[in-house]
C-alpha cells in the first residue's frame, strides 16, 4: 500500500473528531473519502498532509512513518495536495503559477545557479515543457499568459490540478475537486483525473458529488462521526443501507444526478 492510515485519532478539546480511523490508498488507484459534514474528512486530510498532528495512530507513506513530519517534508516525499488556486498569486500568470509548482531543484540559491548553470537551464527547459504539456491536458494552454485571478472557478481547479502535477507527486490528495464548479467543467475535471489514472497516478479524493465518486473511485471509505462506517469497492459501499442512512440523516444525496449542489452554488465567472 502506498498510503496506510492506521488507527488515527484526534480530538479538539472534548470533541473527538477522529476515532481510530484506518484507511489505505493503493498505488495506481483512486480512493474516495466521503462522509456527512463534520464527520472528520478535512481533519484527516490535514493530518495526512502534516498540517495537524494525530493524538494516536500511525501514518505510513510507502512504508515510511510520516505522522511526525512537517508538511513540506511530506510534500517532498511525493504526497501532495491541491490547494484552492485562489490561495495562489492571482496576479501571476497561469504559466508562472505552473512554474511555482515545480519541485525545488538546483538553482534555488545564487551559488548553486552559478555552479550548475547548465543543469539549471536544462531543468528550466524541462519544467517549461512539462508545464505546456500539463496545461494542454487541462485545456488551459490558451490561457498560459492570462492572470490566474481571471480564470473561472472550474478553470482554477484545473490549474490547481495541473500545478500539483508539476512536482511529479506519487499520491495526489484532492479536496472536493468539483465543488462549486460549473457542470460543463465537471466533466473536464473528471476526464483529466481519469486520464491521469490511466497513466498510473494515485489519488485520494474527498468529494460530495456522488456521481463523480461513482465514476472515478476504485475504493471508497465512508466516515461518520469520526469513525469509518464502511470501506471497500465503490459500488458495494454505495449500495450499503447504513451508508445511505448516514447520508439521508445528514441531508446528503447519493443519487447519480448531476449535482444540483454544484449548479446552485456555482461560482463560475466568465473566463
Ligand atoms: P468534515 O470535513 O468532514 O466536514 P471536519 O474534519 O472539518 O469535518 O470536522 C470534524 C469535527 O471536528 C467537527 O465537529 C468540527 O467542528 C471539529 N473541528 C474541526 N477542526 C477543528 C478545530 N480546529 N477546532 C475545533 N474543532 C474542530
Ligand atoms: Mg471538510
Amino acid at each position: 500500500m502506498l498510503l496506510e492510515v492506521d488507527k488515527v485519532s484526534r480530538h479538539f478539546g472534548g470533541l473527538q473528531a477522529l476515532r481510530e480511523v484506518s484507511l489505505t490508498a493503493e498505488e495506481g488507484r483512486i480512493t474516495g473519502l466521503i462522509g456527512p459534514n463534520g464527520s472528520g474528512k478535512t481533519t484527516l486530510v490535514h493530518i495526512i498532509s502534516g498540517f495537524l498532528r494525530p493524538h494516536a495512530g500511525n501514518i505510513r507513506f510507502d512504508g515510511r512513518p510520516i505522522h511526525n513530519l512537517p508538511p513540506f517534508r511530506i510534500a517532498r516525499l511525493g504526497l501532495c495536495r491541491t490547494f484552492q488556486i485562489t490561495l495562489n498569486p492571482q496576479r501571476m500568470t497561469v504559466m508562472e503559477n505552473m512554474l511555482l509548482g515545480a519541485r525545488q531543484q538546483r538553482g534555488e540559491s545564487v551559488l548553486a545557479s552559478l555552479l550548475y548553470r547548465r543543469q539549471v537551464n536544462r531543468e528550466e527547459h524541462e519544467n517549461l515543457e512539462r508545464a505546456w504539456h500539463l496545461l494542454s491536458m487541462v485545456k488551459l494552454q490558451d490561457h498560459a499568459n492570462a492572470l490566474a485571478g481571471g480564470l473561472s472557478g472550474g478553470q482554477k481547479k484545473l490549474l490547481a490540478l495541473a500545478q500539483v502535477l508539476m512536482a511529479r507527486p506519487r499520491l495526489i490528495l484532492l479536496d472536493e475537486p468539483v465543488a462549486g464548479v460549473n457542470p460543463r467543467l465537471i466533466d473536464d475535471i473528471v476526464d483529466v483525473i481519469k486520464t491521469l489514472r490511466q497513466q498510473g497516478e494515485t489519488f485520494l479524493i474527498i468529494e460530495h458529488n456522488m456521481a463523480v465518486i461513482r465514476e472515478l473511485c476504485d475504493t471508497l471509505c465512508v466516515l461518520d462521526m469520526g469513525q469509518v462506517l464502511a470501506e471497500g469497492p465503490v459500488g458495494d459501499v454505495l449500495d450499503r443501507e447504513d451508508v445511505l442512512r448516514a447520508y439521508i440523516a445528514a441531508g446528503g444525496q447519493t443519487g447519480p444526478a448531476t449535482t444540483p449542489d454544484a449548479a446552485s452554488s456555482s461560482q463560475e465567472a466568465p473566463a
